[in-house]
């Protein structure tokens, strides 16, 4: 009888590939300005954060109209991976949607529901991390 191997192994695809206007125009907000922009969808008016051209709820075309939010916003879920860092679901104001990104601080520094804010980077050069992270409204952690 054949006895069914199993090799696990992990499989990097590094890509490279256009942002899109509504996405370009997140990116630039981010670099230039240090203002987070969502999108509104026109059908279910959800607003959408990271900014996006379909709406992730009932997958409407969104145009280029683009809002501003946060940068504060409220901690819904996080969690602390040893060695890696501390990552969070943020749900900046104004936003429908949650942002997932890293928190700035100790582990200890969070919790549930708790106010955040976001921190940009000193040097922006058009990508998700010139938010450096968010850090707890008011106050390093
Ligand atoms: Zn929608």
């Amino acid at each position: 009888m054949t006895q069914n191997l199993v090799r696990d192994e992990a499989i990097r695809l590094p890509m490279r590939f256009s942002a899109g206007t509504v996405g370009a125009r997140f990116l630039t907000a981010l670099r230039d300005e240090q203002r987070i922009l969502a999108s509104l969808c026109p059908q279910c008016s959800l607003v959408v954060c990271p900014a996006r051209s379909v709406c992730p709820t009932c997958c409407a075309g969104i145009d280029s109209k683009v809002i501003p939010v946060g940068p504060g916003g409220r901690l819904e879920s996080w969690t602390h991976l040893p060695e890696r860092g501390t990552f969070g679901l943020v749900r900046l104001d104004g936003a429908g949607t949650s942002m997932l990104h890293r928190l700035l601080g100790l582990p200890e520094s969070w919790t549930t529901g708790m106010r955040v804010t976001a921190r940009f980077a000193p040097e922006r050069h058009g990508s998700i991390l010139d938010i450096e992270g968010f850090t707890p409204e008011g106050g390093e952690a």
